[in-house]
């Protein structure tokens, strides 16, 4: 992030809703690795994932031939029930949500190739790491039935903390 205040996300903190959550769209999955939620706001006194929700997002989605798969997909999230996919990703049903580590075989380059909207990865490089995350991905699965309910319980991290 430069020096600039990124327009809008202070105006739209009012400190009385839900917190607005930040997108980054990120040219190559290669660069999903950035920990962008620690990243500071220019005005802030504290990283963006304590404040809000962080996304990162693909800036093409795997491309224009995999717009009706994605348009697929996300009608059935919406619909539910959500289904944790950690393999298989070219059988798995179109209310999967893939869950990755860096460690695991399935990539996060497979599943924007798939068309795959949403996805939960850590970036833990520490194997250790992948069981708690794990753990709190079933839990937060098995709490929502739609990907709204999935998204509306995805906290800042000091809420979660
Ligand atoms: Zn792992």
């Amino acid at each position: 992030m430069g020096a600039r205040r990124p327009g809008g996300l202070t105006d739209a903190d009012d400190g009385q809703e839900a917190p607005v959550p930040v997108h980054f769209v990120l040219p190559s999955t290669s660069l999903w690795v950035l920990p962008v939620e620690r990243w500071w706001a220019p005005d802030g006194d504290s990283a963006l994932g304590r404040r809000c929700p962080v996304f990162v997002r693909s800036r093409d989605g795997g491309g224009r031939s995999r717009l009706r798969e994605r348009q697929t997909r996300w009608a059935d999230l919406v619909r539910g029930p959500l289904e944790g996919r950690r393999t298989g990703l070219d059988s798995a049903t179109s209310r999967a949500v893939p869950v990755a580590c860096v460690h695991a075989p399935l990539t996060l380059e497979e599943g924007v190739a798939l068309g795959y909207p949403l996805m939960l990865w850590s970036r833990s490089t520490r194997h250790e790491d992948c069981a708690a995350f794990h753990q709190w991905v079933d839990e937060l699965l098995r709490e929502s039935v739609t990907v709204h309910e999935l998204l509306a319980r995805l906290r800042p991290l000091e809420a979660a903390e």
